[in-house]
C-alpha cells in the first residue's frame, strides 16, 4: 500500500494510525456484530461512545463545567448562520474580517441582525492583522466573531482583544492544533475535516449564559439550547463521522496531548517557514508576527513556473500542495497528522527544484 504526503487543506490527512483503527473495526465494533455505522444512535453502545467521545474532548481541551460541548451538522458553513440565530438576540454581533473565512461569516450575519465590521484586513490582501487599538468593538454588541486561523491566508492570531464583548471563534483549521483557554470565548466552533476528523461533523463549545436566546426562526437543529437538551441527536447524527473524530481525540490524548501538539506544529512550520525565507526563489506575503502554523503559503518568484511545481511535486509523492485559487502560488497544509518526516520532504523538494530553476 502506498500512501502520499499529503497538504491538503480539508478534508485533510487523518492520522494512520485513526484509520487502522477505524478499519479494523469497520465490519463489527464493539461486540455490536455490525459497524458503528450500521446501529441506532439512541442505544446504548452508541451512547456511551459519545459520552466517551465528549469526556475525552473535556478532558484534551480543558473545557470548563458551565460549557457544553455539542456535536453538530452543517460544517463551519452551517454555523456562519447558526451563530447569529442562536446568539444575536435583538441586537447586533461585530465581525472582524482577517480572511476569506471570516469575510463569509460576516456576510452570512447580515441577514439576521445589525452586523459591522470590527476590522477589516482585505485591501492588505489579509497578510497582517491591524492592532487591537483600532479595533472597533461596540459595548453593546451580543458578541464579537473571530477567525483565528484563516485557512486560505495562511495568517492566524493567538492573542484576543480585550473586551467584555463575548468572543465567537471559528477555530475550523486550528482547533487541537495547540492549548487554548476556552474560557477566554463565549464559543469555539469547529468542522471536523481540517484536524479533528472527516467531514460531516461540527463541534461546538458554548458558555452556558449564551444558550436559549435563538431567535424563534432558528431551525431546531441549529438550536444550540435544543441541540443540548437532546445530547446532539435531535435528529440522527453523523455517526461516522462522530466516531471518527473520537478517534481523532483519542489519538491526540496518547500523543501527549495539546501541548505536544503545539510543539510539533510549531516546529514544521518554523522549518519550512525558514527554508522559504532563507531562499530568494520562494516567498510568504504574511507579516512574520501573524504566520500561520497550520496553513503555510508560499509563491514562486516566476509564478509560470507553478505547474511545473505542482507536476514534479506530485511526481515526488507530495500532494495537494496548489494554492487556493484566490491567493495563488502553493499552500502546504501542516494540520497534526502531517508528520515532520513529510515536512522535511517537501523541504528537500523544494531546494532541488529551486536548483534545477533558479
Ligand atoms: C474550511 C473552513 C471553513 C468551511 O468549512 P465547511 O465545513 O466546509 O463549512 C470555515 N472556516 C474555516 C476557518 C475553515 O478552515
Amino acid at each position: 500500500m502506498h500512501r502520499i504526503y499529503n497538504f491538503s487543506a480539508g478534508p485533510a490527512a487523518l492520522p494512520e494510525a485513526v484509520l487502522c483503527k477505524a478499519r479494523d473495526e469497520l465490519l463489527a465494533w464493539n461486540q455490536e456484530g455490525a459497524s458503528v455505522m450500521e446501529i441506532s444512535h439512541r442505544g446504548k453502545a452508541f451512547n456511551a461512545l459519545t459520552d466517551n467521545i465528549e469526556a475525552n474532548f473535556r478532558k484534551l481541551l480543558k473545557v470548563p463545567q458551565d460549557y457544553h460541548v455539542l456535536f453538530l451538522h452543517g460544517g463551519a458553513t452551517g454555523q456562519f448562520a447558526a451563530v447569529p440565530m442562536n446568539l444575536i438576540g435583538q441586537g447586533k454581533a461585530d465581525y472582524a474580517v482577517t480572511g476569506h473565512w471570516g469575510k463569509k461569516a460576516y456576510k452570512e450575519a447580515q441577514k439576521y441582525g445589525d452586523i459591522a465590521l470590527a476590522t477589516n484586513g482585505e485591501s492588505q490582501g489579509f497578510t497582517t492583522i491591524d492592532d487591537f487599538d483600532s479595533w472597533s468593538i461596540r459595548k453593546d454588541a451580543s458578541y464579537l466573531h473571530i477567525t483565528p486561523n484563516e485557512t486560505i491566508a495562511g495568517l492566524e492570531f493567538d492573542a484576543l482583544p480585550q473586551t467584555s464583548v463575548p468572543i465567537v471563534a471559528d477555530m475550523s483549521s486550528t482547533l487541537l492544533s495547540r492549548p487554548i483557554e476556552v474560557e477566554k470565548y463565549g464559543l469555539i466552533y469547529a468542522g471536523a475535516q481540517k484536524n479533528m476528523g472527516q467531514a460531516g461533523i461540527t463541534v461546538v463549545i458554548v458558555r452556558d449564559d449564551l444558550l436559549s436566546k435563538a431567535l424563534p426562526i432558528t431551525p431546531s437543529i441549529f438550536d444550540y439550547q435544543k441541540q443540548k437538551e437532546e445530547q446532539s441527536k435531535l435528529n440522527t447524527p453523523a455517526t461516522f463521522a462522530w466516531y471518527l473524530s473520537g478517534l481523532v481525540v483519542d489519538w491526540v490524548l496518547a500523543e501527549g496531548g495539546l501541548e505536544a501538539m503545539g510543539v510539533k506544529n510549531q516546529a514544521k512550520a518554523e522549518k519550512l517557514y525558514h527554508a522559504i525565507d532563507e531562499s530568494h526563489f520562494y516567498h510568504n506575503p504574511v507579516d512574520k508576527q501573524y504566520r500561520s502554523w497550520m496553513n503555510v503559503i508560499f509563491t514562486l518568484k516566476n509564478s509560470e513556473l507553478d505547474s511545473q511545481f505542482l507536476k514534479e511535486s506530485e511526481a515526488a509523492g507530495l500532494y495537494a500542495l496548489k494554492g487556493h485559487r484566490s491567493v495563488g502560488g502553493m499552500r502546504a497544509s501542516l494540520y497534526n497528522a502531517v508528520s515532520e518526516e513529510a515536512v522535511d520532504a517537501l523541504i528537500a523538494f523544494m531546494k532541488q527544484f529551486e536548483q534545477k530553476y533558479a
